[in-house]
This record gives structure tokens, sequence and C-alpha cells, in this order.
């Protein structure tokens, strides 16, 4: 294995392959410090140590169970306990949203009533790394050309952003959608209003220039510029859950449509189908970054390429604002469901129930046995779904694991 350092990039992530050998890479240098370095930011991925994974897993270019898997093959399970803990953290985030799908709405609506914020010159200074602030400077240039950030370092932001900037947390949840390569609607929306005090009642995140200071080696020592007075917390919106019905998935259902989207590109446990349709390019009504566009584009082309054309009657190509080409594949009294992974809430999961509503389209969405199992214990706190991890991932992978 290749143990040249260059070894983690985000942009390289389209790929199962490359995500798999970064992967190893991480295993083999930076697992075994993860739980004691994973909060600091050294100034790169390279010095970094993380995994830098996050654009290849929410893509599910690599899916959390193989991540997993991986690696308790080289580690027990205590000893990477802290970094499985992470990965449910997606989890955790994602079940949430399904419980609470106003919140997506909310914030949607939000970003729309706050647009009038966007002519302001501090909005203008925040978004081009203008601010007084060195650190927050830095940071947002480098979310705009890395189109990624440490988790240490959003968290600094997002707070700097909400208490020193004083700008809605939506315009900045709305400003980190556009940018990064790793933009989820669950996990980004709902850490923002964590920080913003919305998530547990009573808490909110504030940076410190301590902890900049200690996290970022000395790099960053923001004394007085991110200092707060009394800070009022937001108006609190209570969100009861919803209830949720994950149906398990049985490998021997026959289907015979199957489209595949940008929000889930795994080709392990694909299920067969005689036709697969394939999201040929991003959507290009979600409002983001060229060069998340691109990326999107490049895992889009990677899982076409890596699909067994064998396996299937007919491969089709096909644009969300143009479903011509599936539509002459559909029965013509189109009875028949197109199953498809479930996108989760967000862009790509509205932009389905839209054509649901407008086109005719019957969709069947099949969830992960991850997510199954995983989800109906995300319907409060993370500590709930935190105590199942174990047990879950061994009825997950029926190996003895070196638990
Ligand atoms: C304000 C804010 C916005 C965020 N927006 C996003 C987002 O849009 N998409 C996204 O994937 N993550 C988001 N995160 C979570 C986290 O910052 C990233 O997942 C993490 O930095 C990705 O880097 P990594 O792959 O090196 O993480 P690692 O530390 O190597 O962790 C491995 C994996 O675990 C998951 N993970 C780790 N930390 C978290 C966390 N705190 N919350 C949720 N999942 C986590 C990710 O899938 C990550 O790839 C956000 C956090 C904050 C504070």
């Amino acid at each position: 294995m290749n143990n040249n350092k260059s070894m983690q990039n985000i942009t390289n992530l389209f790929s199962f392959e490359n995500a798999s050998n970064q992967l190893e890479y991480f295993i083999k240098n930076k697992a075994s410090q993860y739980a004691k370095m994973r909060n600091f930011d050294l100034g790169s991925l390279e010095k970094n140590f993380v995994s830098g994974l996050s654009p290849a897993i929410t893509r599910r270019i690599i899916s959390e169970d193989y991540v997993v898997h991986k690696i308790l093959k080289s580690f027990s399970f205590s000893s990477v306990e802290k970094y499985i803990q992470e990965i449910c953290w997606r989890t955790y985030w994602k079940g949430y949203l399904e419980y609470r799908p106003q919140i997506w709405e909310d914030y949607l609506y939000d970003v729309e009533k706050f647009e009038f914020k966007k002519k302001s010159s501090d909005y203008a200074k925040a978004i081009s790394g203008e601010t007084t602030i060195d650190c927050y400077n830095d940071w947002c240039h480098e979310l705009i050309q890395n189109n990624y950030l440490h988790n240490h370092t959003r968290m600094w932001f997002a707070s700097i952003w909400i208490y020193t900037l004083n700008l809605p947390w939506q315009l900045g949840a709305e400003f980190f959608m556009n940018h990064l390569h790793d933009a989820d609607p669950a996990s980004n929306t709902l850490s923002w209003r964590w920080v913003a005090g919305l998530h547990t009642r009573n808490k909110q995140y504030f940076a410190s220039a301590e902890n900049i200071k200690k996290f970022t080696e000395n790099k960053y020592y923001p004394k007085g510029q991110v200092e707060y007075n009394s800070v009022q917390f937001l108006k609190w919106k209570s969100y009861n859950p919803i209830d949720l019905n994950i149906k398990k998935f049985h490998d021997t259902e026959k289907i015979k449509y199957l489209l595949v989207h940008e929000n889930n590109l795994s080709n392990e446990n694909l299920p067969h189908s005689d036709f697969l349709f394939i999201q040929k390019e991003s959507i290009k009504t979600i409002k983001r970054a060229s060069q998340v566009n691109d990326f999107i584009d490049k895992a889009l082309k990677s899982f076409e390429q890596d699909v067994n054309k064998a396996n299937y009657k007919e491969i089709v190509l096909f644009n969300f604002n143009d479903l011509d080409n599936i539509k002459k594949y559909l029965d013509s009294n189109e009875t028949e469901s197109i199953y498809s992974p479930y996108p989760s809430v967000g862009y790509v999961n509205d932009a389905m129930k839209d054509i649901e509503k407008n086109k005719g389209f019957k969709f069947e969405f099949i969830n992960s046995e991850w997510d199954r199992l995983f989800w109906p214990h995300a319907k409060n706190g993370f500590f709930k779904l935190k105590k199942q991890i174990k047990t879950i991932i061994k009825d997950l992978n029926q190996h003895s694991f070196n638990f």
C-alpha cells in the first residue's frame, strides 16, 4: 500500500476505489490516534488525525457498514469506539431528521425569509472571508477552496457566524450546504441548530479564543475577537417525532426498475433489477458551488463505470429535469413501482416527491439495513442510539470480531 501522505485527498473521493484506499490509509496511519487527536485542526488533512471520508460517506460511495467492517478487521471495538461513534453521529442526525422532517421544511422557509440579509455588507464580508477575525477569514477561504473543513473548525465557524457576526444560522448553514463536498441536509442543518442552541434546550456552543489556540496548536489565538457578552437564546420550537415505518428489504423481491441517484452511489448490496436507471448529472436546481457539482458528476460517472452491465437488460441514464428516457421503458399502464435507495429527508427526496406528484411516477424506497436498525433509536437524544451501537454492529456483521 502507498504510504504517501497525499493519500488523504477530498477531491479524489468520487470513486469507491479511491475512498477505500483512503480508508486503508487512515486505518494504517491514523486510526489508533483518532480518539486522542481528532479535535485538533493542525492546518491540513495530511497533518490532522481524522479520516476525511465524509464526501464519500455522504453520497454512500462507501457505506458506513463497510467502513466499520473494515476498521474492525484491524482493531478491537474498544480501541476504535470513538471513530465508530462519530460515524453513528451521522446516522443519528439522519434518523432524527426523518422523525422531524418539518425541521427541514422550516429551514428552507427561513433561508427564503432571510434573503434580504444577503444584501448587507456584514453578510458579504462573512461569505468572502473579509471580517476582522483572521482565523475565521482563513477558514472561509479554506471552505471555498477545499470544500471541506475539520469538525472542530466547523463548530468555531458556526459559533462566530451566529454569536460574533450576528448573522442568522440558517444563512450560515446554507453557505456550508453550497460549498461542502460532504453537504448533508441532516448533519449540516442539525449541527448548525445545535450550535445555535436549538437542539438541546438551554445549551449553546460558544467558540473561545483559548479553545481555538489549544486545538490549532497556537496557529490562531483570536483573543478579544470572539468574545461574547450576554447572548439571548433563539426562540425555541418543539418538534414532535412522526411515526416511522422502516421496512426490511428482502433481496428475493423481484424488481423490474431500479433508480440510482446522487445520494446513494454504493454498488455494495445493490438489488438486482431488469432495468437500471442512473442519474446522469448533478441536480442543477440545487444551489451549490461548481466544484461540488463537478464532484457529484464524477461520482455518478464512476458509479456507472463500476456497474456490471451484464446484469441488466438495459442501463438508462436520466436527469431529474428530463425523465423521457425513463418513461419509454415503463409499462404503458405504469403500475410497476420504480425501486430506489431511500434518499432521506433533503433536496433529493424533495425532487423525487415532486416527480411522484407531477409526473405520476411511483417510487418504492429501499432502506439500508444500517439505517433500518439504527434509526428507531434516533428519536430523541444521541445517548439512546449510542447504547445500541455494539449490538447492532454485531448483528450486521455476523462475524466474530474482537469486541
Ligand atoms: C456546523 C457543522 C456543519 C456540519 N455539516 C456537515 C455536513 O454537511 N455533512 C457531514 O457529513 N458532516 C457535517 N458535519 C459533521 C462533521 O463536521 C463532519 O462529518 C466531519 O468533519 C467530516 O470529516 P471526516 O470525514 O474527516 O470525519 P471523521 O472524524 O474521520 O469521522 C468519520 C465520519 O463520521 C461522520 N462524522 C464525524 N463527525 C461527525 C459529526 N460531528 N456529525 C455527524 N457526522 C460526523 C462523518 O460521516 C465522517 O466522515 C458538520 C458539523 C458542524 C459542526
